[in-house]
């Protein structure tokens, strides 16, 4: 029989296994426990679990299957990692180390289908969802890892959240849960580049996870060049929907708008999205582009980072200016994983 992976198992399914096999359901936490808290990666760690016990579970479930492949380290801290999944796929996770928390940035999908410009993830195609496990597993090795405990998410690596929304749902169950990671809603973050009915769901199902829109552009014809699905989605109808996400949830919506030189980070813009935003429950996140070798453009410099920002503030639209972090390891979203397609190490 081919095993399953323990790793990411939803608690409630560990509970239905354990009374098919007719154990007691207290053995669910000691695994758990075993699993998240201690990290254990053999079945023979687990000692308060009684030996038969752990034979059959050695031939049920392999805790875990992926390994990590690539390690970079940057100056500032922060780690990149590329994950080889059970099919050969490749996903990059990353760990960022502010000054008092770290926080995990984790990728839903092999690839994009999305195509934003200025993404290595984007210009290098899409592959297929994550599964659950796959997503919650990815955390839990990069964990182990770097040694950190982890207590912020963020799901703004490789790949749309939302067109992945089933399995990103129940990775978030898995993480949340006082059996699985035991991190709070309201400390993980969904970054979407906005779509509608999915926004809507997930403000029905964890209305204390955090939503980010990425914008980049306060127009259409602006936004379209840098997100093609905004054809589909226009910036209308993501407005409406942030609109009604905040009034479903009572929570501030973080918009996020990367700055390209001549691109997006002109002054009229900074007006434009001011006026769009104007009476919103949003505060805005400027992000410096991230430079990429399959895009040209070129991210804009701190002045014109700042001038932007001001003119924002003066319009009475919170603001802030995210911090770089892991600029010598191209901890842009991709650029690992476009590393190894390119060579071919990516089936
Ligand atoms: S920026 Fe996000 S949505 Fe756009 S292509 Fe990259 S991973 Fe996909």
């Amino acid at each position: 029989m081919e095993k399953s992976n323990i790793i990411g198992l939803l608690p409630s399914d560990l509970l239905s296994f354990l009374e098919m096999m007719g154990e007691p359901s207290y053995r669910s936490k000691q695994i758990t426990h075993w699993l998240y808290q201690l990290k254990a990666t053999t079945w023979d760690d687990m000692k308060n679990l009684p030996l038969g016990f752990r034979q059959v579970l050695s031939q049920r479930f392999d805790i875990g299957q992926t390994r990590i492949e690539t390690k970079m380290v940057s100056s500032d801290g922060s780690m990149k990692y590329l994950l080889r999944l059970a099919d050969g796929n490749g996903i990059e996770i990353v760990i960022i180390s502010h000054r008092k928390h770290t926080t995990i940035c984790l990728s839903t999908q092999v690839g994009c289908p999305v195509g934003c410009s200025f993404c290595a993830t984007g210009q290098n195609g899409y592959t297929r969802n994550l599964t659950y496990q796959e997503i919650v597993e990815s955390a839990w090795r990069a964990q182990i890892e770097s040694n950190r405990v982890v207590k912020n998410i963020v799901f703004m690596g490789m790949g749309e959240p939302l067109l992945n929304y089933e399995q990103l749902s129940k990775a978030i169950q898995t993480f949340n849960h006082p059996d699985g990671f035991n991190i709070g809603s309201r400390h993980m973050t969904v970054s979407t580049i906005g779509i509608p009915d999915k926004i809507i769901r997930l403000a029905q199902d964890w209305p204390q996870v955090n939503l980010a829109v990425s914008l980049h552009a306060p127009k259409n014809e602006l936004r379209k060049q840098l997100i093609p699905i905004n054809d589909v989605y226009p910036i209308s109808q993501i407005m409406k929907t942030v609109e009604k996400y905040i009034a479903m949830t009572h929570r501030r919506v973080t918009i996020e708008y990367s700055l390209w030189t001549d691109i997006n980070d002109q002054r009229e813009y900074a007006f434009q999205l001011a006026s769009l935003l104007r009476g919103l429950l949003v505060h805005v996140n400027l992000i410096p582009g991230n430079p990429i070798a399959e895009c040209h453009f070129v991210p804009s410099s701190p002045a014109r980072v700042m001038t932007f920002a001001r003119i924002l503030e003066e319009n009475q639209i919170n603001v802030t200016i995210r911090e770089p972090h892991g600029q010598d390891i191209g901890a842009a979203c991709g650029e690992l994983y476009g590393l190894h397609h390119k060579r071919g190490v990516v089936e």
